[in-house]
């Protein structure tokens, strides 16, 4: 049914170059195939090297017409909020919330221990607020630091304050099982469990980019699950180039094209792609290979819109 190989990417992307001459080759490369599956950009914008970062993402974006989401940290934003305006004012893009300093919302293996309550809801109000200050928009989304394994499930009293905040969707399930990664291929779901059915998850998939490189030098670690539920998508070891994590890339893409999930994002950082891929090839050639295989670009806001509806919310 899915006839893709890798055989027509590599001819199509010979055929229209990846890089700076893809734009003129994409009508062609959409009309490839389509599936039902929504492909969502996103980026945990967190740090003083993000903004750099950004400048050279959104050019990619403009370039292929993609939609993404921007988790950012209030203090980030809050640093150059001129800048950040200026940037990612556009309607292709969505801007949501990393929390305000990125402290822990609940407690996390690899990240520490979560902060009181109070705390927890200051980087819940003060996140949102600098975001809604900077782009006079509303910020409907947030993605707590570090993510969890579990996401918010059981935890009602935060899921209480990102409802009183106004917060209509949360990624926060960003591990697979026990801590490991990747990050499985999960689909959206609600809190009603917790009394908060109006809130949706809206997970994120895959690696964190930035350990696939070791940028945050934390060596090696135990991150995969024995047995694996996903073993094609470990690595065997750290990412050296941009086709090294594009072929990463890939093995998320094509697998929830084929066992026909509803989305896939992964979770990536700015300072992080910037640091490992100046001239961000790897994302030319996700974008390229996302158009090629029909997915349908949006954004988590767009996805929410769309599951809320489906659901009557
Ligand atoms: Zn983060």
């Amino acid at each position: 049914m899915r006839s893709f190989s890798r055989r027509d990417f590599i001819k199509s992307s010979l055929l229209c170059g990846i890089g700076a001459s893809v734009l003129s080759c994409q009508s062609n490369l959409r009309t490839t195939r389509q599936t039902d599956t929504r492909y969502i950009a996103a980026y945990d914008t967190e740090s003083s090297d993000c903004l750099a970062a950004c400048r050279k993402i959104v050019k990619v974006h403009r370039q292929f017409e993609m939609p993404a989401t921007f988790f950012i940290l209030g203090r980030t934003l809050d640093a150059n909020p001129t800048a950040y305006r200026e940037l990612l004012d556009d309607p292709l893009f969505e801007i949501a919330t990393h929390t305000y300093s990125h402290r822990m919302l609940r407690d996390h293996q690899f990240c520490g221990s979560a902060i009181p309550l109070d705390e927890k809801r200051k980087e819940i109000f003060e996140g949102k607020a600098s975001v809604e200050r900077v782009f006079e928009r509303p910020c409907i989304g947030l993605r707590p630091g570090c993510g969890f394994e579990n996401a918010l499930k059981g935890e009602p009293e935060v899921l209480k304050i990102l409802h009183q905040a106004g917060i209509h969707y949360v990624s926060s399930l960003l591990w697979g099982p026990d801590y490991s990664l990747p990050a499985l291929l999960r689909e959206p779901f609600t809190y009603s469990e917790e009394g908060f059915p109006d809130i949706w998850e809206l997970p994120g998939h895959g690696w964190h980019e930035n350990l696939l490189k070791n940028h945050n030098q934390w060596g090696p670690r135990r991150l995969t699950l024995w047995p694996s539920p996903f073993p094609e998508a470990i690595a065997n070891g750290y990412c050296k180039t941009p086709e090294d994590e594009f072929n990463v890339n890939k093995i998320f893409l094509d697998k929830a094209v084929e066992s026909g999930k509803s989305f896939v994002s992964l979770i990536w950082h700015p300072w992080s792609l910037h640091k490992f891929d100046l001239n961000m090839k790897m994302l030319e050639l996700t974008f390229a290979y996302v158009r090629h295989m029909g997915l349908q670009p949006c954004t988590y806001a767009q996805l929410y819109a769309s599951v809320s509806d489906l659901n009557g919310s």
